[in-house]
């Protein structure tokens, strides 16, 4: 007998069917013989209507009132799942976050887990129960509701699967797994059988998100194996876990795609201390979130700088920064959207020779312009146009016999 915590999101929960399809699979998991924790999301579409709900009766709601409001969008499903368990005859028991003995930091909105004393899930599995965990919410320390901030679920699956020490932990989602690329993009993109925590963190941060990061970060700081599967059929899915020798024989794990990018370059900067400083600063007290940054080497006194960012944000950065661009002494700010980044991850990155050059090779072969560059331990990113993102992600997959 095995102690097994499944986590359904949002599309797997999103329907009185779905629901009764997540309830088949729990018992069919209990009937193996196993003690089982279902962890859910609110329905798909329905933490998103209740925060625009709160924006129709006041443009700035209290954060504290956000998190009563958002965690009934988890606590409908808990009950439902159990509805739909009971309604199959068997047992079930629905428990909030509280509940469920989760109790968060007081930074409403984006709390953070500060301890779970599972008492009651434990009680409740040897009662024969399947216990439903609402995802996504805990409380303060004096009993105020508080939720962990969007796609949060995920991070109560791993947090509840670690404190009660179960054997197993699965997170059931709408796609088969982590693929070597994105599938839509790349025909022969293949699933990944195992990945490391520090790839999927990579992976994701650079536009293959298929979990919440924090929660990711959360399985590696607690050693937390788990894996990422679909909830539409029965193949196996991902195992995310920490590394090891035999995943460094890979150099390149996967192909990410981010698109929507745009750059925005500010030319002949003089040369001196301060100038990076005073331009970054207006860029971070603008709350702008930028990615990469570029800055030439300097040729007779004035270098480039360049960064990149969502495309969403370009009108903003422009506008904080053409009063800097004169102060600093410039000579213009030069803004293109239209572009998109491409990154290979990989751990085998670190021990493995010629990397990069493969990778500028198959674009290279296809005709292929790299604007801009970076990498780091585990990762090589370019910048490139981004109506050639497809055929380049088609030749960096190959490169890398990503395919076979
Ligand atoms: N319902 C929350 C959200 O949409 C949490 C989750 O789905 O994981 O962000
Ligand atoms: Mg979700």
């Amino acid at each position: 007998m095995a102690l097994i915590v499944q986590k359904y999101g949002g599309t797997s929960v999103g329907n009185p069917e779905r629901i009764l399809n997540v309830a088949r699979r729990v018992i069919a998991t209990q009937a193996e013989g196993h003690q089982v924790v279902v962890v859910v999301s609110a329905m798909s579409g329905v933490t998103d209507s209740l925060i625009k709900l709160s924006r129709e009766v006041s443009p700035n709601p209290s954060e504290r009132e956000m998190d009563v409001l958002l965690a009934t969008g988890e606590q409908t499903t808990i009950a439902l799942t159990a509805m739909a368990i009971h309604g199959l005859g068997h047992k079930a028991v629905s428990l909030t976050g509280a509940q469920a003995g989760i109790v968060t930091s007081e930074v409403h909105t984006k709390a953070k887990i500060s301890t779970i004393t599972p008492e009651r899930v434990h009680e409740e599995l040897a009662g024969g129960n399947i216990v439903i965990v609402a995802g996504f919410q805990g409380e303060t320390a004096d009993g105020s509701i508080t939720t962990l901030g969007r796609g949060g679920s995920d991070l109560t699956a791993i947090a509840i699967a670690s404190a009660i020490k179960a054997d197993l932990c699965q997170i059931f989602t709408d796609v088969d797994g982590v693929y070597t690329c994105d599938p839509r993009l790349v025909p022969s993109a293949k699933k990944i059988g195992e990945i490391s925590y520090d790839e999927m963190l990579e992976m994701a941060s650079s536009g293959s998100k298929v979990m919440q990061s924090r929660s990711v970060e959360f399985a590696k700081k607690f050693g937390v194996i788990f894996e990422v599967r679909s909830s539409f059929n029965q193949n196996p899915g991902t195992i995310v876990k920490e590394e090891t020798d035999s995943m460094e024989a890979v150099v390149v794990r996967g192909v990410s795609i981010e698109k929507n990018q745009a750059k925005l370059t500010i030319a002949n900067v003089p040369d001196k201390p301060g100038t990076a400083a005073r331009i970054f600063t207006t860029v971070a007290a603008a709350g702008l979130i930028i990615d990469m940054i570029v800055q030439n080497v300097s040729v007779a006194g004035t270098t480039d700088i360049s960064f990149t960012m969502s495309k969403d944000e370009l009108e903003k950065a422009k506008a904080a920064l053409a009063p800097i661009v004169i102060e600093v002494g410039a000579s213009a700010l030069h803004a293109q959207d239209g572009i998109a980044k491409l990154s290979i991850v990989g751990i085998g990155m670190r021990s493995h020779s010629g990397v990069a050059a493969k990778l500028f090779e198959a674009l290279s072969a296809g005709g292929i312009n790299i604007q801009m560059i970076s990498t780091s331990e585990i990762k090589t990113a370019v910048i490139i146009e981004e109506g050639r993102i497809g055929e380049a992600a088609v030749l960096v997959h190959e490169a890398f016999g990503l395919g076979q």
